[in-house]
C-alpha cells in the first residue's frame, strides 16, 4: 500500500510517513537513507545542524529514484538567522544536498530572546519560496506564542511545525494552535526516542505497559502502535533508525487500525514532561554551532 499523502496549506503534498536522520553519523547516513528509500520511504528529514545533508543527497542520487519522487526537508540552524544569512544558508544546504530546490525548508528553533532575528530568517524563507527555491516553508519547536508573534509579523503561514510529540509528551496546546492555523504538526521523536535513556516510571515509551498491551492486541510492536497513533490523529511522523529491520518495521504501519479506545488510552499517558530543550531557553550563546559552507 502507498504512503498516505498530506496536503500542505499551499497545495504541495508530503508523505505522512517520513524518515529522520538526527544523530545518524555521516558515515552511516548513506546506507540508512538508501535502506529507507528501497523500503519505500519517500521523505527524508535532515537539518544543517545534523551534519549529514551531503550524505542524504548522495543516498538519494545513489537510489536512482527520480528527484521529484523524493520529498527533502531540511532546517536552518539559529546561527544562520538573519535575512541575508538565511538566504545564504539555503545555498549551503542545497549545495550539500546537491539539489537546486528544497521541498520543505524550516527554521529549526525560535529564538525567543531575539525574535526580530527569527522573523528576519522567516522573511528570507518567504523570499526563497517566492523565488521557487523551496516548495514550502515552516518552523520547528515553535510554541503557541511564538506562532502568534510570527503570524502577526509575516505574511505566509508556515506549512508545518515540527515539534516533540510522543505518548509521554503530547503538547496538545501546540497541536491545537497548529490546527487552528492550518499548520501540519510533524512529530519528532515520534516513538519517543528521546525517552529511551530516562529512568523512572516514565522511562522508555517502548516499555510502556499500555502501549505494549495495545501492541499485543493487534499483533504489532510498540513502535508501530505509536506511529499509528500519530497517523490516525493526522500528524506527520519521521521515525529515525539505522537498523534495517526497524526501518522496515516502522514502515509497516498501514495494515491495522487502532480503536478510539486505544487512541484515548495512549493520549492518557501524557506526562507533560518535555524530553528536548525548553524552547524558551534557546539562545545563540547556549546552542551556537557553526554551519560549514557547502
Ligand atoms: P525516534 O525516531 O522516536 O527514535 C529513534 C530511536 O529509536 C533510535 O534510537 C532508534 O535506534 C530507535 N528505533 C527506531 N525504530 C525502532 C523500533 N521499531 N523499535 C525499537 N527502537 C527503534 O526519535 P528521534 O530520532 O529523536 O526523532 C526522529 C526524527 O525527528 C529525527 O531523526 C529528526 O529527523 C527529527 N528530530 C527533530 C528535532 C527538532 O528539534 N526539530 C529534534 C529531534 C528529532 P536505531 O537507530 O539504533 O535503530
Amino acid at each position: 500500500m502507498g504512503i498516505p499523502q498530506l496536503t500542505l496549506n499551499n497545495g504541495v503534498t508530503m508523505p505522512q510517513l517520513g524518515f529522520g536522520v538526527y544523530q545518524t553519523p555521516p558515515q552511516q547516513t548513506v546506507t540508512a537513507v538508501e535502506t529507507a528509500l528501497s523500503t519505500g520511504y519517500r521523505h527524508i528529514d535532515t537539518a544543517a545542524a545534523y551534519g549529514n545533508e551531503r550524505e542524504v543527497g548522495d543516498a538519494i542520487r545513489n537510489s536512482g529514484i527520480a528527484r521529484d519522487d523524493v520529498f527533502i526537508e531540511t532546517k536552518i540552524w539559529i546561527t544562520d538567522y538573519g535575512y541575508d544569512t538565511t538566504l545564504h544558508a539555503f545555498d549551503k544546504g542545497a549545495g550539500k544536498l546537491g539539489v537546486d530546490q528544497i521541498d520543505l525548508l524550516i527554521l529549526h528553533q525560535a529564538l525567543p530572546g531575539e525574535f526580530a532575528l527569527t522573523i528576519d530568517a522567516y522573511r528570507a524563507l518567504e523570499q526563497l519560496l517566492a523565488d521557487g527555491k523551496v516548495r514550502a516553508i515552516g518552523v520547528s519547536n515553535f510554541m503557541s506564542d511564538h506562532l502568534g508573534q510570527l503570524l502577526e509579523a509575516t505574511s505566509i503561514v508556515p506549512a508545518v511545525n515540527q515539534i516533540e510529540v510522543h505518548p509521554y509528551f503530547r503538547q496538545s496546546s501546540v497541536l491545537a494552535a497548529d490546527d487552528e492555523h492550518g499548520i501540519i504538526s510533524q512529530a519528532w521523536s515520534p516513538i519517543g526516542g528521546i525517552t529511551f535513556y530516562r529512568d523512572g516510571a516514565h522511562g522508555s515509551t517502548l516499555e510502556d505497559p499500555t502501549i505494549n498491551r495495545i501492541a499485543n492486541s493487534h499483533a504489532k510492536t510498540a513502535a508501530q502502535v505509536m506511529l499509528r497513533w500519530h497517523l490516525q490523529q493526522g500528524r506527520q511522523v519521521i521515525p529515525k533508525s539505522v537498523t534495517p529491520s526497524r526501518i522496515a518495521e516502522n514502515f509497516d504501519v498501514f495494515d491495522f487500525e487502532l480503536s478510539t479506545q486505544d487512541l484515548a488510552d495512549i493520549d492518557a499517558l501524557d506526562t507533560g514532561t518535555r524530553g528536548g530543550p525548553e524552547p524558551e531557553q534557546i539562545t545563540r550563546e547556549n546552542f551556537g554551532i557553526e554551519i560549514p559552507e557547502a
